[in-house]
């Protein structure tokens, strides 16, 4: 019978053999992950995992019950698709259709990779190599204002820990907030008690924990650790030469039906960018909510009987509204929509406040907006981001109006 094989046994990888059966497909279902461990979600490691609340984050998967054959700790270096096989380092294996789901990984501060002391978090390993690091009460520096950079400062602070945050930017998440909606969140580091040292680059690290990071301002900050987060790439080096398409960004082109450029080949979640008609452009996503619903497109695809045609009959359109959310400094944050520069900004309660959401409008209509502590604007504009419902500035401005009873027809 027809053998499905997922590289990458993460959220997106794990899914779609899920969606596999969901759907029916009755042919054999290989996953392969190089990671030695069963596999596990990734939000929890830079929260409950990182503090010692959860000892790990397994997927409540039965792979038994459906037919799932896991090869873990294989990784896969190569693929010939003429012959529709994958090389791996334990061999090789045949497939009738290949799911790419390698994920992302994260980068490295160039000259640190060999120093003691300096790590990541993307990993179950490096969660856990951070958590005696927590323990221990000493200084660390965080190399990066982002997302995982302001989930390990509030775990870092919570354990008592002494932080330093250097961000190249003048601000913490340039790449993905506009400076207005940035500036109520530094304010959430200090607040921690964490230092935040905006505009400067680290120009090396070093082994000694007296004089760990040095910064090219010349500034010398001591620490038993320093974590790096400064932003991830699609894990595809390994398919370079192989034939299958890749954008400039690393991640592999596919269309809007998650397939590749290579017939019966389909790529899925952190690894992968797709052409979106909803914002009229691709977008490669890292977040969650991507690699758990990407997997079921792509298994309408393969279960659908593509036949690996133009196109497959049981295909799915995937244009998505993106979601996220974070956990920091005691507050729920989320995200729904795709923002661009240009977008009108309105606020709904005080940035300055413990609970407020700021909603992005283009021409009247609302584009995406971010939720602090209000998981009911979530809710609510979540739907009217994916109806391209317009809304009534006045109202949406008091935030003790529904964001629903603000909604009115598009201009
Ligand atoms: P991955 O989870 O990266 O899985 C890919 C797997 O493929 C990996 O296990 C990797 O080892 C394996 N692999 C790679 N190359 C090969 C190869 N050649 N051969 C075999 N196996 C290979 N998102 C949110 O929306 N909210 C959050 O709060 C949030 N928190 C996060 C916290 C952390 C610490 C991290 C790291 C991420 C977080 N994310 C969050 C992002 C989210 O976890 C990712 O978007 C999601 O894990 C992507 O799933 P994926 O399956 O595409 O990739």
């Amino acid at each position: 019978s027809a053998h499905t094989v997922i590289v990458g046994a993460g959220l997106a990888g794990v899914q779609t053999g899920v969606a596999l059966r969901e759907q029916k497909w009755l042919g054999a279902i290989t996953v392969i992950g190089a990671e030695p461990h069963v596999p596990y979600d990734r939000p929890p490691l830079s929260k409950a995992v990182l503090t010692g609340r959860a000892e790990n984050a397994e997927f409540d998967v039965d792979f038994d019950a459906l037919g799932i054959e896991l090869r873990l700790g294989v990784t896969v270096t190569g693929l010939r698709v003429r012959d529709r096989a994958v090389l791996t380092d334990a061999g090789e294996l045949r497939y009738d259709r290949l799911v790419l789901a390698t994920g992302a990984e994260p980068l490295t501060l160039p000259g640190s990779t060999d120093v003691p002391g300096v790590g990541l978090l993307r990993t179950l390993d490096d969660a856990r190599r951070l958590r005696p690091v927590l323990e221990s009460g000493e200084p660390v520096v965080v190399v990066g204002a982002g997302w995982i950079g302001a989930e390990f400062t509030t775990a870092a602070r919570e354990a008592g820990c002494p932080v330093t945050v250097v961000e190249a930017a003048d601000r913490p998440l340039a790449g993905t907030m506009p400076a207005e909606v940035a500036a109520p969140m530094a304010a959430w580091y200090a607040e921690a008690g964490a230092e935040l040292r905006t505009g400067v680059a680290v120009r090396a690290v070093h082994e000694d924990p007296a004089a760990k990071v040095e910064l090219a301002d010349g500034t010398v900050l001591p620490a038993s650790a320093v974590v790096v987060g400064i932003g991830a790439r699609p894990a595809t080096d390994w398919l370079r030469g192989c034939g299958v398409d890749l954008a400039s960004d690393g991640s592999v082109r596919v269309d809007q039906q998650l397939r590749t450029s290579v017939p019966g080949v389909y790529a899925v979640g952190d690894c992968a960018s797709f052409p979106s008609a909803r914002y009229g452009e691709r977008l490669l996503i890292h977040h969650w909510d991507n690699a758990l619903q990407g997997p079921r497109a792509v298994a309408a695809g393969i279960a659908g009987g593509d036949g690996g045609q133009a196109v497959p009959l049981g295909g799915t359109v995937y244009d998505p509204v993106p979601y996220f959310w974070s956990e920091q400094f005691g507050r729920f944050v989320q995200y729904v929509g795709h923002h661009r520069d240009g977008d009108e900004l309105l606020w709904r309660g005080e940035p300055g406040g413990h609970s407020w959401s700021v909603c992005w409008l283009r021409e009247g209509r609302l584009n995406a907006l971010l939720a602090v502590g209000r998981p009911r604007d979530l809710a609510q504009g979540r739907k009217l981001v994916e109806r391209g419902a317009g809304l009534d500035r006045e109202l949406a401005a008091d935030p003790a109006v529904p964001l629903k009873k603000a909604a009115v027809a598009p201009p």
